[in-house]
């Protein structure tokens, strides 16, 4: 009898089986084929990879627990790491760490799915991803001009959930949920904090609402929180009511849930997502640490759904604030067919002064970058203005001046070129344009 495969998305046996992995760089879920006559076998999880990395990881920190458990989001939520209790069995904390943690109240929480606590350096407290979701000291210090709202998005916000910042387009804020919390999160007023999963239903409908009833909104951005931490059915809900708003042309998800989970991106969901095209995805990606196979596969599953895929960056410091770090994460972003979008100068929210580089360090690393690699791996690097300013383009001044008619200009390895210009003048460097 031929055996039929059906995915299941229920969530794992409340007692856990250990299954022991295999020995091979790469762990397949699909259970072993049944003997002879047996019942055909109804569902089985999706087949994710798992490292040898999340292998081990995973027979140490959770030894009732299978690989299918590790492989079910759902899963990975329940377990995720969310106390100094959780977090101390996993790595050896800092003095610092362990006293931020003790001292920590109100928003953003811990919170840490298992798959992403396995790529944390358990030794080494200055580990940039380590840095990009365990909490210091440094979050409790507000350094001028930061405040709680530094984009001035609760002011544009004409109902709860919707801001509508831009003419033609909608920031949809559809949960306050994320399965892992950044902790230089631009929304940290909001997110985890009063009960995460907090967005009423009758919210989102107020916000649909608006949209609706608002002809020159032409493309709208779901995001949070993390929307893919919603279930399949809710997202078809909002995908769909969107897509019956005749002047919505256009759709991006925000999410980091491929990076930090990236078993949430099953075929079920994909299923579901690929019917509300145009739909496009910006991903949250921090480090190249976060480029396993794992992700790998979810980017890839994206993709070949037909979703184009662009990253988002936040630059850090001492986590990406280096060329080799930041080209490597380009380099890598387009070999798992995502394309470099923004790098995010790091925005004023409170207690991020330790996250905050320079200006001028986002403006040298897109020099090393532009004419060094592929073009398509250089990002723009904007600064997202405060108080509702928008994103603003920051480059490298690649303009010497004018000379007669002819432009100077400097190539990106430093050589002078002249450019046979003509027409109106560009301001030049010097400021002596026209
Ligand atoms: S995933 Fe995004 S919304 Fe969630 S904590 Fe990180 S930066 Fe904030």
């Amino acid at each position: 009898m031929k055996t039929v495969l059906v995915e299941a998305e229920e969530p794992p046996s409340a007692t856990p089986r250990r299954q022991s992995p295999s020995k091979k760089s790469f762990i397949q879920t699909t259970p072993a084929p049944t003997l002879a006559v047996a019942a055909p076998v109804r569902r089985i999880r999706p087949e994710f990879k798992v490292s040898e990395r999340s292998a081990e990881f995973l027979r140490r920190h959770y030894p009732d627990a299978t690989v299918d458990n590790w492989n079910d989001w759902r899963w990975q939520n329940r377990y995720r790491v969310r106390t100094l209790a959780d977090l101390e069995r996993m790595i050896r904390l800092s003095d610092e760490e362990t006293d931020a943690i003790r001292r920590h109240a109100g928003a953003l929480p811990v919170g840490i799915t298992p798959y992403y606590a396995s790529l944390l350096d358990s030794e080494d407290s200055l580990q940039g991803l380590r840095r990009s979701v365990v909490p210091v000291l440094g979050e409790y210090i507000v350094s001028r001009g930061e405040n709680e709202d530094p984009l001035g998005e609760d002011s544009h916000s004409p109902v709860p959930g919707l801001v509508h910042r831009y003419p033609d387009r909608v920031l949809l804020l559809v949960t306050n949920f994320c399965s892992v919390y950044c902790r230089y999160c631009t929304r940290a007023r909001m997110v985890g904090s009063v009960g995460e999963r907090s967005v009423k239903k009758g919210d989102i409908e107020l916000a649909l609402d608006y949209i609706a009833r608002t002809p020159v909104i032409r493309d709208v951005l779901i995001s949070g929180g993390d929307p893919l931490s919603l279930d399949d059915d809710r997202l078809d809900y909002i995908l769909g009511r969107l897509r019956k708003i005749p002047h919505v042309e256009f759709v991006r998800i925000g999410s980091k849930q491929p990076v930090v989970q990236p078993m949430r991106i099953t075929r079920a969901l994909t299923r579901v997502l690929k019917r509300y095209h145009p739909l496009w995805m910006s991903l949250h990606f921090t480090h190249p640490d976060e480029l396993t196979p794992e992700v790998a596969e979810a980017c890839g599953r994206l993709a070949d759904a037909g979703i184009p895929l662009g990253s988002q960056t936040v630059l850090l410091k001492d986590v990406n604030d280096d060329l080799d770090t930041m080209k490597s994460l380009m380099q890598g972003l387009l070999r798992i067919r995502v394309k470099p979008y923004y790098l995010y100068q790091c925005d004023p929210i409170s207690g991020s002064g330790h996250f905050r580089t320079p200006v001028s360090k986002g403006v040298e690393l897109i020099r090393g970058l532009r004419g060094h690699t592929t073009g398509y791996a250089v990002p723009t690097f904007v600064v997202d203005a405060p108080n509702g300013g928008g994103k603003i383009p920051v480059s490298p001044d690649y303009v010497v001046g004018y000379e007669g008619s002819d432009l100077l200009l400097t190539s990106y390895d430093g050589g002078t070129y002249r450019y046979p210009d003509s027409g109106e003048r560009l301001h030049d460097s010097h400021g002596d344009s026209k």
